[in-house]
């Protein structure tokens, strides 16, 4: 079965989806440590394909060298990948950070622009850099579609689409506008903590009730497969005499 006919997001469904998630994560929110709008466009260049705790232990060091545009701009690639190295994919992070830093200083004033194009025109920073820039530093509503929120938002059957793009259009079509940053970073939670890629655990997941793919009514659209197949939590697969090998 697919999950548009596993599960049809109604504005009632859509509503016990955010009660369960406030609920789970009352706390979430931007997990990149930063000070000011600069620093978070730094730390969430960083972060692509990278963990937010790797890059949290870089930006100290980081800021401390380069505090503002200005600094940054003239940096010294060689010292800046030293730097940065171990955030994986260094040499081109440190172009794409000197690059933003002089578009910041020659066509912003050194300011990071609040504008959504404007952001998006820097090297480095593509729409889910500037939704992550425009929702933490500026609080506009945006919706950046990470690799956890599209994993989870297929798995609920709130987006079918292939690509981040798409997912971000479906989950801002069905969430209301003043729910986007919430639902991001809960959404963000949920992915790290429980619907994790490989071992999921829909077995603890308080938004099992809501979800196909963890109903097993349709196939895991990460996987392809059927989840009740798959490893849910230890505690349960234990009790029920499940293969040691797959726990
Ligand atoms: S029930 Fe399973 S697949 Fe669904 S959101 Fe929870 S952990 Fe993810």
């Amino acid at each position: 079965m697919a999950h548009n006919e596993a599960m049809r997001w109604t504005r009632g469904r859509v509503r016990k989806l955010q009660e369960a998630l406030d609920t789970a994560y009352p706390d979430a929110r931007c997990a990149l440590a930063h000070e000011d709008p600069f620093q978070l466009v730094v730390a969430t260049i960083l972060s692509a394909q990278c963990t937010d705790a790797r890059v949290n232990l870089v930006t100290p060091a980081l800021f401390l060298r380069y505090p503002d545009p200005v600094a940054l701009a003239g940096a010294s690639l060689p010292d800046l990948e030293a730097l940065i190295h171990s955030t994986g994919f260094f040499r081109n992070k440190a172009r794409n950070l000197v690059g933003m830093a002089r578009a910041l200083v020659e066509r912003h004033g050194g300011a990071v622009p609040s504008d959504p194009l404007a952001l998006s025109a820097l090297p480095g920073v593509g729409q889910k850099t500037a939704n992550v820039v425009l929702a933490n530093a500026f609080g506009v509503p945006a919706l950046a579609v990470d690799t956890h929120i599209f994993r989870v938002a297929r798995r609920l059957g709130l987006s079918e689409a292939r690509t981040p793009e798409k997912v971000e259009a479906d989950l801002c079509a069905v969430i209301p506008r003043e729910d986007w940053i919430p639902l991001h970073h809960q959404l963000i939670f949920h992915g790290r903590q429980v619907c994790a890629a490989q071992r999921p655990r829909c077995a603890d997941c308080p938004l099992l009730r809501l979800c196909p793919t963890g109903k097993g009514e349709c196939a895991d659209p990460h996987s392809g497969e059927t989840l009740p197949a798959l490893l849910r939590s230890p505690k349960t697969r234990a009790g029920r005499g499940a293969p040691a090998g797959r726990s």
